[in-house]
C-alpha cells in the first residue's frame, strides 16, 4: 500500500489544552529518546491516509484513497468522530494493531492457561484490553488426573494474569486492562465475588459475574441452586440464590465490583451463534466477544451535531449525522483490513464475523447544549431517536459495503442470512464505549454519561493535574446570564464545588438543564443505558454513580431493574467506595 503523502493545505487542529496534554503523553509517536516526533497534525494524517489506503484493493470503491483520506482527517481533527485509541496510537505504524477490544479463551490446562496469558501480554503490549471467562477451570481443591496433586482454581491463575499485566506497559503509556467473568453456578463463584475484598487485590482486573434469567428468577423466589464442575457437569455444591444476590451486592457496594452481566441475554443477541457461544466481554464491559474474537470500536461526538437555526432554536442536525454514521462505517471496516492482529487466530476470527462497534459520545454535552435534561422523558426520548438512527443509518452503510466488497464470510450462516436480512459487511455495527481518552481528545463528555461534574480537575499521568470547566456550560452562562456579579457568583461557585447544586442566584433554567452524574437518580441512570441498548447491537459502557451515602438496598434494586429493563450488564460506582480504578477514567491508569 502507498503512503498517501499529507496535502499542503491540511487544515490545523484546534486542540484544548487538556486534549493537547494527553496527546502528547499517550498518542504521538516518539523516538528512541522518548522525544516526540510527530505533531497531531501528522498524528490524524497518519491515521487518516493509512485506514484510507485500504479503499485502494476495493475496485467499487466509490472513494479515491486520498480524497477519503482528507475526509477522514477532517472528521478527526474536527472532533465530530474518533476511532478506538489504538488506531489512533497504531495506525500506519509497524505495530500496526488498531482493536480496544479482544476476549481470549481459557481452557482447563496448564498448557492452554499460559497461553492465555502470553496472548494476553501480547495484546496489552499492542494497546488493546482483554476479557476472560475463567469459567471453565476446574475448582479449588479438584483433582489434577496428571498429578494426583489438587487444583487452585480460577482466582490463583487469575492473580498470575493480574501481576504480569502489572509488568507490562502498553508500548510505556498505559497498563493493560482486563475483564475477568465467572459464571454464578461455578463451584468457586463465592471466592469470586469476594476477590477484590483487600484493597490493591486484582487491580488490573474489573470484574463480573456472568448471570442468567434462571438465576435471577431463583434469586427473586427464594430458591436454591446447583453449581457444576465445568469438566463434567457433575453437581459439586448448592447454594441460596438469595444469598449469593446478597453477597454480589454487598461487594458492589463496598468496591463497585464485581459487576454483572447477563450471558444469556448477550448470547440470545449473538449474531453468530454456529461460531461459537459469547461467554466474555472486553474490559469495560460494552463489547460481548467469541473466544478469540476482537473489535475495533469508534466514537461519534453528537455535541458538534447542536446547531442554531434563524430562529435561534438549538437543534441536532440529523441529516449530517445521517452521513457521518456511513462514513464512520467505511472508517471502521477498513481499520480491520489494516489491522495487524497479535495472533492468527484473532486475525481469522476477526475475518471472518468483522465486528464494528460504532457508537456516540458527547450525548450529555448535547443534551445541555439543546436546554434538555439528561434525567426527563425528552432526554431518553431523544436518546432512542438518535441511537435507532444510529442502528438503521450504520446498518444500511454496512449493507451498502457489502454490495461493495462482499459480506463478512460468516453471513450465510450467521442470524442474518437465515433470516435473509442483509447482507451486510459486518456481523455487529454499534457499540457505546466509555471513550475514557477519546472524549478528552474530542473535548467532550464521555460515552452517553452525564457530566461528572461542571468543572473538574482531573489527574493525568505523573500527578499532573487538568483543570476543566465544561465548555457547553460556560457558553450558556455566558448566553443567559446579563448580571456579571451574577456571572461570577455561578461560575466561581461551580469552580469551588462542581455543580450548580445551593447556587444562590442560579436562574431555574440553568439549575433545570445542567444536571450532574450526582443529581441524576440510580434510576434515570438506568433508564438511559436501557433507551440506548435499545438499539445497539453489542452492549453500553454505562456506570450507575451514586452518592457515599446510598445503601446495599439501593444497589440490589439497581440490579434488580437492570434485569427488568433489559440491559445487558451494569455497573455501579458508590461514591469514594474505590481509591482507584482500573481504568477508562481520564486518569492513566
Ligand atoms: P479510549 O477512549 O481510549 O478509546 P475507552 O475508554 O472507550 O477507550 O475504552 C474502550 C475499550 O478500550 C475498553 O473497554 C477496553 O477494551 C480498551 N481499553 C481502554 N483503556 C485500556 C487500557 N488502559 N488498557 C487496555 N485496554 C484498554
Amino acid at each position: 500500500m502507498t503512503a498517501i503523502p499529507a496535502p499542503a493545505d491540511l487544515k490545523q487542529p484546534t486542540l484544548n489544552p487538556n486534549a493537547e496534554t494527553v496527546l502528547v503523553k499517550r498518542y504521538l509517536r516518539k523516538d528512541e529518546e522518548g522525544l516526540v516526533k510527530e505533531s497531531p497534525t501528522d498524528m490524524f494524517w497518519r491515521v487518516a491516509s493509512s485506514i484510507a489506503a485500504e479503499e485502494e484493493k476495493y475496485e467499487k470503491s466509490p472513494w479515491e484513497p486520498e480524497e477519503l483520506a482528507r475526509t477522514f482527517y477532517d472528521l478527526m481533527i474536527e472532533g465530530v468522530f474518533l476511532p478506538n485509541s489504538p488506531t489512533l496510537m497504531n495506525a500506519g505504524t509497524p505495530l500496526g494493531q488498531l482493536a480496544a477490544c479482544f476476549v481470549l479463551p481459557v481452557p482447563d490446562s496448564i498448557e492452554e492457561i499460559f497461553d492465555a496469558l502470553k496472548h494476553a501480554a501480547l495484546i496489552h503490549k499492542s494497546g488493546g484490553g482483554t476479557g476472560f471467562s475463567f469459567s471453565r477451570l476446574r475448582p479449588a481443591g479438584a483433582r489434577v488426573g496428571t498429578t494426583g496433586g489438587i487444583a487452585s482454581g480460577p482466582l490463583s491463575f487469575m492473580r498470575i494474569f493480574n501481576t504480569a499485566t502489572e509488568q507490562i506497559k502498553q508500548g510505556g503509556v498505559r497498563r493493560g486492562a482486563n475483564m475477568g467473568i465467572l459464571r454464578v453456578d461455578h463451584p468457586d463463584i463465592i471466592e469470586f465475588i469476594r476477590a477484590k475484598e483487600t484493597e490493591g487485590e486484582f487491580n488490573n482486573f474489573n470484574l463480573s459475574v456472568a448471570l442468567t434469567q434462571e438465576f435471577m428468577e431463583q434469586v427473586e423466589a427464594g430458591e436454591s441452586y446447583d453449581l457444576f464442575d465445568p469438566r463434567d457437569g457433575r453437581i459439586r455444591g448448592r447454594l441460596e440464590a438469595a444469598q449469593v444476590f446478597d453477597l454480589l451486592v454487598n461487594k458492589a457496594w463496598a468496591s463497585g465490583d464485581p459487576g454483572i452481566i447477563f450471558l444469556d441475554r448477550i448470547n440470545r443477541d449473538n449474531p453468530t451463534p454456529t461460531q461459537g457461544e459469547i461467554e466474555a466481554t472486553n474490559p469495560c464491559g460494552e463489547q460481548p466477544l467469541l473466544p478469540y474474537e476482537a473489535c475495533n470500536l469508534g466514537s461519534i461526538n453528537l455535541s458538534r451535531f447542536v446547531e442554531i437555526g434563524d430562529d435561534g432554536v438549538r437543534t441536532l442536525n440529523t441529516k449530517r449525522l445521517g452521513e457521518i454514521i456511513h462514513l464512520a462505517v467505511r472508517f471502521l471496516d477498513d481499520v480491520i483490513d489494516a489491522s495487524i492482529y497479535p495472533l492468527d487466530e484473532i486475525a481469522d476470527m476477526v475475518r471472518t464475523n468483522r465486528k464494528i462497534g460504532l457508537g456516540v459520545m458527547g450525548w450529555a454535552d448535547a443534551l445541555y447544549a439543546l436546554g434538555i435534561p439528561y434525567d426527563s422523558d425528552e432526554a431518553l426520548a431523544l436518546g432512542k431517536e438518535v441511537m435507532k438512527m444510529v442502528q438503521d443509518e450504520s446498518r444500511a452503510a454496512s449493507a451498502a459495503l457489502a454490495k461493495e466488497r462482499g459480506p463478512f464470510p460468516a453471513y450465510e450462516e450467521s442470524v442474518f442470512g437465515r433470516t435473509g436480512e442483509g447482507p451486510y459487511r459486518n456481523a455487529t455495527t454499534t457499540t457505546i464505549a466509555p471513550t475514557g481518552s477519546l472524549s478528552i481528545i474530542a473535548g467532550c463528555s464521555s460515552g452517553i454519561e452525564p457530566c461528572f461534574a461542571l468543572s473538574f480537575t482531573r489527574n493525568v499521568l505523573d500527578g499532573e493535574k487538568l483543570v476543566e470547566v465544561n465548555p457547553v456550560f460556560e457558553l450558556v452562562v455566558s448566553e443567559t446570564v446579563t448580571d456579571e456579579a451574577e456571572k461570577i457568583t455561578i461560575l466561581d461557585h461551580v469552580r469551588r464545588i462542581g455543580r450548580l447544586h445551593n447556587c444562590p442566584n442560579a436562574p431555574e433554567e440553568l439549575l433545570r438543564v445542567f444536571r450532574t452524574a450526582m443529581d441524576v437518580s440510580a434510576k434515570s441512570h438506568l433508564a438511559m443505558q436501557a433507551a440506548f441498548q435499545k438499539y445497539t447491537d453489542n452492549a453500553v459502557s454505562k456506570t450507575v454513580n451514586l452518592p457515599n451515602e446510598a445503601t446495599e438496598d439501593d444497589i440490589r434494586e439497581i440490579y434488580l431493574e437492570a434485569y427488568r429493563q433489559g440491559v445487558k450488564g451494569v455497573t455501579v460506582y458508590r461514591d469514594g467506595s474505590k481509591t482507584g480504578q482500573v481504568l477508562c477514567t481520564g486518569d492513566g491508569a
